[in-house]
């Protein structure tokens, strides 16, 4: 049942069960002949594709009896936050937006800042200082995201299968022919969890011959081959969620078919896209996800899916807008648009007052 049909016990119950939504303009305007889809995270109750891997290491660690509420201390480097009475300490790398800032601490959870350069190792990085924290407070426990099997499990038994199901579920029409599979995939990789979980749940129960692309930014180390980690390619780059400066245990590089490299510019032109398009405030890695999708889709490996009617490309849009409204990136893109013809006349039709 959907659960919008029946009353949640708490926000818990708002996490995943988010839309695969068509972006038939960006298809059409792109000259493409497959589905385009949107699988749009930010609906999820704290606005993040996250959502879902904190629930579920929240959840699982609580089996396992690790936490205790009242008393345990829950430390995580980047994000995650729930309302299970717990007190929370976020360590943030400091390019991360004032916005998650804010919305952790209105959470009530406290928030420290790690400076974005500090290697990963290092005792300065957000990883580094989180782990201090938890050696010196008693009770304390960082459930690790990067090394979590419940990260990718996640993504495995939720976010997968309801994209498999909204696939398999829509049928195939004349207008809106489909193959009624999953044929490719395109997430960006920041702990891998996302692209490792989707592509175990797509290849192992649905679609074996689907192609899995996972998108890293220029300037990570995270995509296969090497070589396409060049290490003076746009480092640093700004959007965030995406990409690392070592490769976390819960990737699993092997399944993954293609990787892309994205730059900061294309992913706002993306964002921008989706926004101006198809009426979705994402984020800047969402952006990184469609231009690697586009990218795969004109390239010579990628064609013949491109004109294939009824193939599905799915594009994972990780989270909203409302995390960067305060990002430059963000305000130079709706702030500085081009006069448009309306808003001529909108000055004239003012000035003759
Ligand atoms: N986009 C955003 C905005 C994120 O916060 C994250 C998580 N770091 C990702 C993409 C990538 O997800 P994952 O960690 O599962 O690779």
């Amino acid at each position: 049942m959907p659960y919008s049909a029946r009353i949640l016990d708490n926000a818990l119950g708002a996490v995943g069960n988010t839309p695969l939504i068509r972006l038939d303009k960006i298809a059409a305007q792109e000259g493409l002949q497959c589905n385009l889809l949107g699988k749009v995270e930010y609906t999820s109750a704290g606005g993040s594709v996250k959502d879902r891997i904190a629930k579920r290491m929240v959840e699982e660690a609580e089996k396992e009896g690790r936490l205790i509420p009242g008393q345990t201390t829950i430390i995580e480097p980047t994000s995650g936050n729930t309302d299970k009475g717990y007190s929370v300490i976020i360590t943030l790398p400091n390019k991360m937006s004032l916005e998650k800032e804010a919305a952790l601490r209105a959470l009530g959870a406290e928030v420290v800042r790690t400076p974005t350069e500090a290697a990963w190792d290092s005792p300065e990085s957000h990883i580094g200082v989180a782990k201090r924290l938890r050696d010196e407070i008693p009770g304390a426990v960082i459930l690790d995201q990067y090394g979590n099997i419940n990260n990718p499990l996640a993504h495995e038994y939720t976010t997968g299968p309801e994209i498999i199901e909204a696939v398999t579920n829509t049928p195939s029409t004349a207008e809106q022919p489909s193959s009624g599979k999953v044929d490719v995939l395109i997430a960006g990789a920041g702990t891998g969890g996302t692209v490792s979980g989707l592509s175990r749940a797509i290849k192992k129960s649905h679609n074996p011959d689907s192609v899995i692309i996972g998108v890293d930014p220029k300037g990570s180390i995270l995509a296969v081959p090497e070589s396409l980690n060049t290490p003076d390619a746009g480092s640093p780059y700004i959007v965030e969620g995406i990409g690392y400066d070592f490769v976390p245990e819960v990737l699993a590089r092997e399944v993954v078919d293609v990787w892309l490299k994205t730059s900061d510019e294309e992913s706002f032109e993306a964002v921008k896209k989706l926004m101006r398009l198809e009426g979705l405030l994402v984020g800047g890695s969402s952006g990184s996800a469609l231009s690697g999708a586009l990218r795969w889709l004109h390239s010579d490996e990628g064609k013949h899916v491109a004109q294939k009617k009824g193939a599905n490309v799915v594009v994972l849009l990780p989270d909203g807008i409302r995390n960067y409204m305060s990002k430059p990136w963000f305000l130079k893109m709706a702030l500085e648009a081009e006069p448009s013809p309306l808003a001529n006349r909108i000055a004239t039709i003012l000035q003759k007052a």
